[in-house]
């Protein structure tokens, strides 16, 4: 009967399970380092690919333990919807960063400022409300409040699609984050209300030695721009990728090539560097 049990901690015949423990003791932390607000947002920078002039950023969270080391979103996000932590983190992450971003100068005209949004908020019907107040509180004319929204939370469309309507109402864009890496579905662009649609790096990091990551990554510039979507590509690394998706018609970029992710004081001197409009 061993293939009926679900988790490997169950069986019987194996050591205790150190990393079920470490999960524990990492999940514990993680609630403290909310409360005592070790958390911090980040800023990468979004740059137009013809005119290399900055479009705005994405705001990426930030967890370093006290012994120092970085724990990626990737694990600390699913510990916080685990947690039932994800709502007040979210809501802190869309303060914060129109907050900072807030501060950013006013002569690059309007720029924007990316959140991450997980996918059980983007059902929330108080969503849109929680937007607002934000908004209310930090936002400015020259910034411009862009949600991602992952493929995979597009899955519940109708229950969604109410709420991006009124987010848009707000002023709010949409974007279509991590393009290509989910169940990828045509009809998002028959109902899902969307501006932007973001590649994912997979794609980007292997466009050069990969003939069908460079077809996939050139078919979804195509679709975006027939159904009137920017198209942002992430984890640009060099120059030749940002000349090949430049050639191909893509808008915007994003990865190291530009910049890393910058805490907010290096995120608005990045801004005062660059070239103005
Ligand atoms: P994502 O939304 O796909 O974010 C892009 C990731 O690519 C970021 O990783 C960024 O640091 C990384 N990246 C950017 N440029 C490059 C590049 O040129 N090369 C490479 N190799 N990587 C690049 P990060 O910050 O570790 O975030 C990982 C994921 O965690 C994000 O993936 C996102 O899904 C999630 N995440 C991060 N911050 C938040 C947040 O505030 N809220 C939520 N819900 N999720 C977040
Ligand atoms: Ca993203
Ligand atoms: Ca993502
Ligand atoms: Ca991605």
């Amino acid at each position: 009967r061993r293939e009926h049990m679900p988790y490997k901690v169950l069986d019987m015949h194996a050591a205790p399970s150190l990393e079920l423990s470490e999960q524990w003791q990492l999940e514990m932390e993680f609630e403290h380092a909310i409360e005592r607000g070790e958390l911090r947002m980040h800023y990468q920078p979004q740059v137009h690919l013809r005119s290399g002039r900055p479009i705005g950023a994405e705001a990426l969270m930030r967890w370093n333990r006290r012994d120092g080391d970085p724990v990626s979103p990737e694990v600390f996000i699913p510990i916080a919807e685990r947690i039932g932590k994800i709502k007040p983190l979210t809501i802190w992450a869309l303060n914060t960063a129109l907050r900072q971003a807030s501060e950013w100068p006013k002569d690059h005209g309007s720029l924007s400022i990316s959140l991450n949004l997980p996918s059980e908020l983007a059902i929330q019907p108080d969503l849109p409300e929680l937007v607002q107040n934000a908004l209310q509180l930090w936002g400015k004319p020259h910034i411009q409040l862009m949600l991602e929204i992952s493929e995979h939370s597009l899955m519940d469309r109708h229950r969604g699609r109410d709420i991006l309507m009124q987010l848009r109402a707000l002023g709010v864009r949409i974007s279509i984050d991590d393009f290509g890496t989910g169940y990828s579905c045509l009809a998002y662009f028959k109902s899902i209300p969307a501006d932007e649609l973001k590649i994912d790096k997979s794609f980007i990091g292997e466009l050069l030695s990969d003939a069908a990551s460079l077809d996939i990554t050139v078919l979804i510039i195509e679709l975006a721009h027939r159904f009137g979507l920017n198209v942002v590509a992430e984890g640009v690394e060099n120059t030749r990728t940002l000349q090949v998706l430049r050639n191909h018609g893509c808008e915007i970029g994003q990865g190291y090539l530009f910049s890393r992710p910058l805490p907010a004081a290096a995120m608005a001197a990045w801004l005062r560097e660059q070239p103005r409009r």
